[in-house]
């Protein structure tokens, strides 16, 4: 078996232009444009290109992009002046602090310090429980993404066995939440788990998010099972890959997403939709 080729790219783009349309269609009836502030600390060079990504996008849908830099010196009392800031300022519907901060910084204290109606990385504890009591509100980014495209497959999700590698905040604990939502039986692996091939093995839906170059091998993969990839790695050579061993997996998967082109452009499509429903809930449009 070969395949299909999940293009997260294209889906993305599909996501975007209808959110540019709708964008429109607020600002022509007399609203503001929808007001997203991202905040970067430091000179992590794969954040930065992160930012500059999301920043670009936030224009290109007709959003307006506030651009904080902030030196990797800012105390932790002057980032959370700056967000106490922007959660009354109300052209700003949408806040997201790029991860990881420094480590003089309590990134936990930071997250929190986020108006929860503005929180359009979805990890604020208020919007995670939102998600944990199945009534999500502002839901994160990656693993929304990840179920519009395992939603695309069209495959009959009730039931399914997914298994996810990987239970960090951001991408393993509410991607595990999601399929649970979708009725899935879901198991969650992480570096204690025992035996990784043989419980791969079972997975109808597998999504990999443990930040490992290419660690899953097609071998273990249950044929005509939905892959996707979260993991972004770079090889000796400065490629941009996943953690799942590509080449070998697509030979067994039934559906796969490729890195980059992906789960990646998804995120930042997830952040512009829940960027225009923060601002739609704020000014009640
Ligand atoms: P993270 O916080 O480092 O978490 C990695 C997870 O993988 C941990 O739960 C860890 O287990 C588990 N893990 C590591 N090695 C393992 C092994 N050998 N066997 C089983 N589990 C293992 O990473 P993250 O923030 O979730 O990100 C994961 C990857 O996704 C990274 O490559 C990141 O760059 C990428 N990512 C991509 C996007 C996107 O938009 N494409 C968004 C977010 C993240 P323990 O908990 O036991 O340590």
């Amino acid at each position: 078996m070969t395949a299909r080729i999940i293009d997260g790219k294209a889906r993305a783009e599909r996501a975007t232009a209808e959110i540019k349309v709708q964008i429109a269609a607020r600002v022509a009836a007399g609203k503001p444009p929808p007001g997203l502030a991202v905040v970067l600390v430091g000179e992590h060079p794969p954040s930065q290109i992160y930012v500059r990504n999301k920043r670009r996008m936030t224009q290109a849908v007709g959003m307006k992009s506030f651009e904080f830099d902030l030196p990797g010196t800012v105390s932790q009392h002057e980032l959370l002046t700056l967000i106490g800031r922007l959660n009354t300022d109300t052209e700003v519907h949408g806040i997201l602090v790029q991860l990881p901060l420094p480590k003089e910084i309590d990134a936990d204290v930071v997250t929190e310090s986020i108006d929860p109606a503005k929180d359009v990385d979805g990890l604020h504890p208020y919007n995670m429980g939102r998600l944990v009591l199945k009534r999500p509100a502002l839901r994160p980014c990656t693993p929304e993404g990840c179920m519009t495209l395992i939603r695309d497959t069209g495959e009959n999700l009730v039931g399914k066995h997914a298994v996810i590698i990987g239970q960090s905040n951001i991408v393993g604990r509410p991607m595990a939440l999601e399929l649970l939502m979708a009725r899935c039986t879901v198991t969650i692996c992480h570096s204690a788990t025992r035996d990784l091939p043989a419980i791969v093995g079972t997975a109808d839906i597998l999504v990999a998010a443990m930040g490992r170059l290419a660690f899953v091998q097609g071998a273990w993969i249950k044929p005509g099972a939905i892959v996707i990839d979260v993991g972004t790695n770079r090889t000796p050579e400065g490629k941009l890959r996943g953690d799942i061993d590509f080449e070998t997996a697509r030979e067994r998967a039934g559906w796969i997403t490729p890195v980059p082109g992906g789960v990646g452009p998804m995120t930042i499509a997830m952040l512009l939709a829940n960027t225009l429903r923060a601002a739609q809930a704020i000014d009640g449009a």
